[in-house]
């Protein structure tokens, strides 16, 4: 059982290159991350080329346990993960946080293990007989971002070991110890070798992981400008990737709505992790019948969610995590407001102060072509857009190059489930956003990405299909 104490000793760089580790709330140093080289990396990437045969060679029974093992010590050290994690990502310890995200890597990593993957019996007719297997594929490359460090580098490692590779992890730079650590308590269960990180700029050692020739799959999460340089780096050994990459999501409420009951899904499917959360609802289009009704329920909701230190019990939201995505939503907000658009909550940050905290704001009576909707904002800042034709609210959630996640509100299910047929999202939801669940499957449409992460589908996406036929 780790204290945050040992955990930060184990992570921190004892020599070599190092980066520094801002606490977002405050300003403060909390530690030096290593900054790993490609020599560094092509040896570790060796290493777990090594391992893996032996991995792959036992029996699905115990890796499954070994996982439930590695799942046991992030349980046994989950309050010093959840106070790092709180300190380097800036998230709070309670509410759907820091202690929520390292419940859910035991919920995803469990999970993964209990999936059942069974051999496919395709066709057995007296004169055919064919089987499909589902074979590891070697190393996994995984790359992860800033948002949610713990959480999605569970979603990379859990499918990849249960199906007998061997992993590679790099964390975000701006993350790095809460992908370290969480790697480091892992490690306590799992053998040798299995899992591996590396530390390092993306553009050098990110790159470096995509080129290496023993990667066989690399999952990534991140940007979409990222996913397309990985996708350039993957084709020179047609390496298999899984990308989740950015998305710009669309609620659309219908007018039978009751406001005051959906205020508060709407929050928090917008506003969870300081709204920096691939999947969480960044455009909410209002019919007009329900549009103040709407607005008044959220901003009486929005303005009671205390803002503040991660660290401090009362907390719900906390800050951005870095100065540049800061800046994105400063700008994009201040867009919305140059255009005229109505700020009903927030919109006026303290831009001297020593932390990234950006006020909750909601911006009603915004152009539907406005920065704020059309770019990726990635913080605190919800535009609500009026609509009077449903066919043109569906239209606007369409417009878009990317397509991760969507929403429908009403009361009419029936109706829900039509108006979602028609939205070009991987997950549409109805009456909440961004629920995702660790046995229903996860990925993107259009520029937000492919392949599936979760349930069967994602213990398929890290596996070599295998035809065994006669
Ligand atoms: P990013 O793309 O800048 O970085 C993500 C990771 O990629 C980091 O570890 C980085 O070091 C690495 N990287 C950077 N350049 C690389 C390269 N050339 N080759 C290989 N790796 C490289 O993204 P970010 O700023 O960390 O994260 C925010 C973005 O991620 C948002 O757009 C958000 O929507 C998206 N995101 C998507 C999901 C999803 O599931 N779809 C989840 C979380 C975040």
């Amino acid at each position: 059982m780790d204290t945050y104490e040992s955990l930060l000793a184990a992570v921190t760089a004892k020599n070599g290159k190092t980066n520094e580790v801002i606490d977002p709330a405050t300003g403060e140093l909390i530690g030096l991350a290593p900054v790993h080289g490609v020599d560094e990396l092509s040896d570790l990437i060796d290493k777990a080329a090594a391992a893996q045969p032996a991995w792959a060679a036992l029996s699905d029974d115990e890796r499954r346990q070994y996982m439930h093992r590695a799942a046991d010590a992030i349980e046994a050290s989950a309050e010093a993960l959840a106070e790092l994690l709180s300190r380097e990502q800036g998230k709070p310890l309670n509410g759907p946080n820091a202690r929520f995200e390292v419940g859910g890597c035991v919920g995803w990593l469990r999970t993964a293990a209990d999936t059942p993957l069974p051999v496919e019996t395709l066709v057995d007719d007296g004169t055919t007989y064919a089987e499909l297997h589902y074979r590891p594929i070697g190393v996994v490359g995984a790359i992860t971002p800033w948002n949610w460090p713990m959480m999605i580098a569970i979603w990379q490692i859990a499918p990849s070991i249960r199906m007998g590779n061997t992993v590679v992890i790099k964390p975000a730079e701006t993350t790095s110890l809460s992908g370290l650590a969480l790697a480091a308590v892992m490690n306590q269960a799992l053998p040798e070798g299995v899992l591996n990180t590396i530390s390092g700029p993306g553009s050098v050692i990110g790159d470096a992981l995509v080129r290496n020739a023993k990667i066989g799959k690399v999952m990534f999460t991140g940007s979409t400008p990222t996913g397309k340089k990985i996708i350039e780096a993957s084709a020179g050994n047609v390496t298999r990737l899984t990308l989740e990459l950015g998305g710009n999501d669309a609620g659309i409420v219908l007018p039978d709505v009751d406001p005051t009951a959906i205020a508060e899904g709407l929050f928090w499917g917008a506003f969870i992790n300081t709204g920096q959360t691939c999947a969480a609802l960044k455009r909410l289009y209002v019919h007009d019948s329900v549009y103040d009704a709407v607005v008044d329920a959220l901003a009486d909701f929005a303005r009671n969610v205390p803002m503040g230190n991660g660290l401090e019990d009362q907390n719900a939201l906390g800050p951005l995590q870095n100065k540049k995505q800061f800046e994105i939503v400063d700008r994009l907000v201040e867009s919305a407001k140059a255009s005229g658009a109505r700020v009903v909550l927030g919109g006026n940050p303290e831009r001297d102060a020593k932390g990234y905290f950006y006020p909750t704001t909601l911006i009603a009576d915004i152009d539907p072509q406005n920065d704020l909707v059309i770019e990726e904002q990635f913080g605190p800042a919800l535009p609500i857009i009026r609509y009077t034709d449903l066919d043109e609210a569906v239209a606007q959630a369409n417009s878009l190059e990317v397509g991760l996640g969507a929403s429908v509100w009403s009361t009419d299910i029936k109706r829900a489930r039509e108006v979602a047929s028609r939205i070009q999202a991987g997950t549409v939801w109805i009456n909440a956003h961004g629920m995702v669940d660790p046995r229903v499957p996860f990925g993107g449409a259009k520029q937000s990405g492919y392949g599936m992460e979760f349930g069967v589908e994602g213990l398929k996406a890290v596996s070599q299909p295998q035809v065994v036929s006669g």
